[in-house]
């Protein structure tokens, strides 16, 4: 199947409601023009270097979506134009991308990623860090960043169950959230989970941003 063929199919199978993010890292820019050209107006990348050395080559109106782990000195090269920073797992590098925002006179939508996952490599706030976050005179005084939702990764595991839970978790903790700290913040509506092997359980879950790279380029060199 053609990358337009694969995303049609993709398509069929997610709501309107949910956002496809098609996750181009590692991916030629032909790769990226072919699948703008079969309509994704959203990408994912993980890597700033690689972002930087993609985005000039590509059509204006794609919105960039940063989804892996972000250092606090490389947040000044993005800011610019990056759409949405779904990685944000700490107050300090909150406070960069707010500080390097105001520059240019930007509000960057950010997502707090939050560790959902029972493996312990994977980044992300536990819940007692993010409310901790979220209760900070530090994070009540940023105004050029705006906490649109949270994201999460499940285990890498065929256990479908373990994975419904971790993603249950998340929509859970998503809940919470929107009433104890977002009452009044109609931007708090996003998740971001599920990738390409999981994104029909994350849909169920309650998934609204779907990041998916394999299933539309192939598996990654
Ligand atoms: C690579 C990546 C994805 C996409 O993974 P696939 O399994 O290729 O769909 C999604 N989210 C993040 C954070 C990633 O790094």
């Amino acid at each position: 199947m053609t990358i337009e063929e694969k995303i049609a199919e993709i398509q069929k199978g997610i709501p309107r409601h949910v956002k496809l993010i098609a996750v181009s890292k590692t991916r030629p820019v032909e790769d990226v023009f072919e699948a703008y050209h079969a309509g994704i107006r959203s990408f994912g990348e993980n890597r700033v270097q690689e972002l930087l050395q993609k985005q000039p080559q590509l059509p204006k109106d794609i919105e960039w979506h940063l989804i892996g782990h972000l250092q606090t000195n490389k947040v000044k090269y993005i800011v610019p134009f990056v759409h949405m920073i779904h990685s944000v797992d700490s107050l300090k590098l909150l406070s960069e991308i707010n500080e390097q925002a105001r520059k240019v006179n930007r509000v960057i939508p950010c997502l707090l990623e939050m560790r959902i996952a029972r493996e312990e490599t994977k980044y992300g706030l536990t819940l007692n860090e993010a409310e901790t976050l979220l209760n900070s005179d530090l994070y009540k005084s940023l105004k050029n960043i705006q906490i649109n939702g949270l994201m999460g990764m499940a285990t890498f595991t065929d256990d479908a169950g373990q994975v419904r839970d971790e993603f249950s978790s998340l929509q859970r903790t998503f809940q919470l959230f929107k009433e104890k700290f977002f009452e009044n913040g109609p931007f708090f509506k996003e998740i971001s989970m599920g990738m390409s092997g999981d994104y029909k359980l994350a849909i169920e879950c309650g998934s609204t941003m779907v990041r998916i790279g394999t299933s539309i380029f192939g598996e990654r060199f």
